[in-house]
Parts: structure tokens; C-alpha cells; sequence
């Protein structure tokens, strides 16, 4: 249980440090930025590796192994979610940390980028061994995260309470209530209102934002979107209500289809109760497969990484992909989905409401002062909004795709602080 064997799809094509490198190199093309700046972009700060023992119900000790990689700081602390998944790796954590950097600066945030898991897979954990795993955790992690160190929040397999367990082990430790060192919390215990729905939200109104772009009537779009948990259920939701018609969703069981529109508030996403999607009555049923190659106008994949890939992405019959997922598109489909002029909204623009609303979070901890769901939901869309216009910009000024213009407005903002901080000592 503490590793897997079997090649990951991640691995398959390309590892995720090789993409967001890739990534950066092709954005850095269009800047003029220092070559010293994107050589160190390159590499993380520091990778941490520790061994987690646990004590299973039964009385027996297993051990997992942990990562937490620190990519840049630049711009102030680190920042990123834990992830509990079999396939979790050093490699998938410090590409995952590089795309933090740039999403937390394509938002213009002051945190830099960081990502960390365990390699388990959580569902074979009872709740007390998650808890004791999730506590043990933060203890070998505990000296290089703090609230104005490396914060992290939930990712795959964690959730609120995951954090809550996280944000005490760490709170006994330094002996005072630290509700600023993750966020994700239950909002009884410093959480943020409108934290858990955010990534899905943003999603939602990036995706308005595109269709506005084109010139799309939501009333007459149709969409896909491949998981239903968080992301792709609030997704989903959001777009339903704006009047587009949400004719499939999945989650790991398969798909169910509806050509016309199933109401996304019927079905019970996967963290209300699993398998309800793949159970539901609909008029068809599908596999995850033939749902990303669907015709419709907007396929949405916001369930695990590279999904979309070279063997798949000249079947994809979508005008357009917006990202739910981080890294669901491998560098192969990215460059198959540019030829065919289909436009591709990235991860770190689209999922970002989840790390905006974690920086509202943290406010709301530092200040001792909690924000109504109103004001959270009000600032979330100020927000994406001033970083869809950014991306726009740069979009129609230079002739590149959605994700080079969203990469040239993270890079230019990081360039510039390391520019002015200096290389030091
Ligand atoms: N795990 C989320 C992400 O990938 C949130 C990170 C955070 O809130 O720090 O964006």
C-alpha cells in the first residue's frame, strides 16, 4: 500500500516536472526575461521526503512515505495543496509545485508554489488511520511549514477535516491555536465560507467568461464534464443555473448522458455520496472515455491528471476545453489540440478560485475576523475577473494559445520579483 508498481499515466507520456518546464520554456520565448531566472525557475527550492509510521486498527505498524516540494518563494510564502493518492510521487509533486507558482501569480497573490503527498490510497484507510496519518504528517513536516513559511490545503484524496486534524497536530505542537498554517478548514475552526466550492466556481465563471468571449449563448452550449466531485460538481452546478445544458458527467465508475441537460442538482456528487453518478437513472450511460470525445460545445475534465492525451485528443469532438483538473492535458494533446485550433483554457487560470479563496482564508486567520459567504463569493469573482483580462490581453496582443497568454502574465510578475529581489548570496 505504500507504493505502486504500475506505470502511472502520468509517466505513460510525460513526466509532470518535463510539462511545466516545457511550459515555462514555451512562455519564456515570448518574454524578455533573464536566462539566470528561468534557469533557476527550473528547479524546485527543496524537495522534502519523509517516512510516516502509522498504526493500523488492527495493531500493526505501516509505513508511507510523504513529499512536500517547495518550488519558489519569490513572491512570499509557499502555497499548495496535500494530495493522498497510490500514484503520488516526488516527481508529480514538484511539477504540481510549479504550476502552484504561476497560479498563484497569475492571480496575483503574495505566495509562491508548493505541493506535497502521501502515496496511500485513502480509501483503504479507516477514518482513525487517516487521522493518525494526517497527524503524523504534519509532525515531520512541522519544521518547514508555518503560516509565513509553507501553507498547505486540501488536493485529491483531503478534505476540511483532513486540515482541521493537520491544523491542530501542528497547533499542540507549538503550543497556540494556528489557524493560518492550512487552509481548506472547517470554517468552526478558521475556515473559509465559499472555500470548498471556490475551485468549482471559478471554474464555472471562467468558463462564462470564454463563452462571452465567443460569442456563445450559454442557453444554447452544451457541456461535458468528466468527475463530479468538488470541481466538477460545482462546475457543473454553476453552469446549469447560467442556463447551459450539462448533457454528461462522470466519476470513476463511468459516465451518464443526457442530450437534454440533466439537472445537476438531482445528482449527488461524488463527495456527498459515492457512486450516485455513475447509479443514477439517466437516459444513457457512458464510459469516462467516450465522454471526452462527446460532440459537444464545452468538455470540462476535472478529475485527475493527463486524461487527455495523444492517443485521445484528435478524437475529442469539443469546440472547447476549459480545465478543472490540474494538468488533465498532456504536452502531446496540448500541441494536437493547438493544430486543430481548439481552445484550451488552463488549470491555472480556471481551477484558481480554490488557492484565492485559501489567500482569503488565510486573511480571515491572520486578522481574527471571519468573511461573510457574500463578500467571499464577491471577491472571488473580482479576482478572477482581473486575471481573465490580464490573460485576455495578452491573448489578443500576442498570437498564442490561452495557455501560453496565461503562462506570459505568471512568468512577467515572477521575472520581475526576482529581478528586483537579486540572486543573494
Ligand atoms: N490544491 C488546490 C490547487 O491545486 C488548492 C491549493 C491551495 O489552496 O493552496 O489549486
Amino acid at each position: 500500500m505504500t507504493g505502486s508498481d504500475e506505470p502511472t499515466k502520468a509517466n505513460a507520456e510525460e513526466s509532470a516536472v518535463e510539462t511545466a518546464r516545457r511550459q515555462l520554456e514555451r512562455a519564456a520565448a515570448h518574454l524578455d526575461v533573464d536566462e539566470g531566472t528561468v534557469e533557476r525557475l527550473r528547479y524546485p527550492k527543496d524537495v522534502y521526503r519523509v517516512t510516516i509510521p502509522v498504526e493500523r486498527d488492527d495493531g500493526t505498524t505501516e509505513m508511507f512515505t510523504g513529499y512536500r516540494a517547495h518550488h519558489d518563494s519569490v513572491r512570499g510564502p509557499f502555497k499548495g495543496g496535500l494530495r493522498y493518492h497510490p500514484d503520488v510521487t516526488e516527481d508529480e509533486c514538484v511539477g504540481l509545485s510549479m504550476w502552484m507558482t504561476w497560479k498563484c501569480a497569475v492571480m496575483d497573490l503574495p505566495f509562491g508554489g508548493a505541493k506535497g503527498g502521501v502515496v496511500v490510497n485513502p480509501k483503504e484507510l479507516s477514518a482513525e488511520e487517516k487521522e493518525r496519518l494526517t497527524r503524523r504528517f504534519a509532525e515531520e513536516l512541522r519544521p518547514v511549514i508555518g503560516p509565513m513559511k509553507d501553507i498547505p490545503a486540501p488536493d485529491m484524496g483531503t478534505d476540511p477535516q483532513t486540515m482541521a486534524w493537520f491544523m491542530d497536530a501542528y497547533s499542540m505542537q507549538e503550543g497556540q491555536t494556528e489557524p493560518g498554517v492550512v487552509t481548506g478548514k472547517p470554517p468552526v475552526v478558521g475556515g473559509s465560507y465559499g472555500r470548498e466550492e471556490a475551485p468549482g466556481r471559478s471554474v464555472g465563471i471562467i468558463t462564462r467568461e470564454a463563452m462571452k468571449f465567443y460569442g456563445w449563448d450559454p442557453e444554447e452550449t452544451t457541456v461535458a464534464v468528466q468527475g463530479f466531485g468538488s470541481v466538477g460538481a460545482n462546475a457543473a452546478r454553476y453552469l446549469d443555473d447560467l442556463g447551459a445544458s450539462i448533457v454528461a458527467v462522470s466519476d470513476v465508475d463511468g459516465a451518464i448522458y443526457d442530450p437534454d441537460g440533466l439537472d445537476t442538482n438531482d445528482v449527488e456528487d461524488h463527495d456527498e455520496t459515492p457512486g450516485m453518478v455513475s447509479g443514477y437513472d439517466a437516459p444513457q450511460s457512458l464510459s469516462n472515455e467516450e465522454l471526452l470525445t462527446l460532440d459537444v460545445d464545452i468538455l470540462i475534465p476535472a478529475a485527475i491528471g493527463n486524461v487527455l492525451t495523444g492517443e485521445n485528443a484528435r478524437d475529442v469532438n469539443a469546440d472547447m476545453i476549459v480545465e478543472g483538473a490540474n494538468g488533465p492535458t498532456t504536452s502531446t494533446a496540448d500541441q494536437i489540440f493547438e493544430e486543430r485550433e481548439i481552445p484550451v483554457i488552463p488549470d491555472i487560470l480556471a481551477n484558481a478560485g480554490g488557492v484565492t479563496v485559501s489567500y482569503f482564508e488565510w486573511l480571515q486567520d491572520i486578522n481574527r475576523r471571519s468573511w461573510r459567504l457574500e463578500r467571499v463569493n464577491e471577491e472571488l469573482e473580482t479576482e478572477m475577473l482581473r486575471a481573465w483580462n490580464a490573460v485576455c490581453e495578452e491573448f489578443e496582443n500576442r498570437d498564442v494559445t490561452w495557455r501560453d497568454a496565461t503562462y506570459i502574465v505568471a512568468l512577467s510578475r515572477i521575472a520581475e520579483a526576482h529581478e528586483s529581489r537579486g540572486l543573494w548570496p
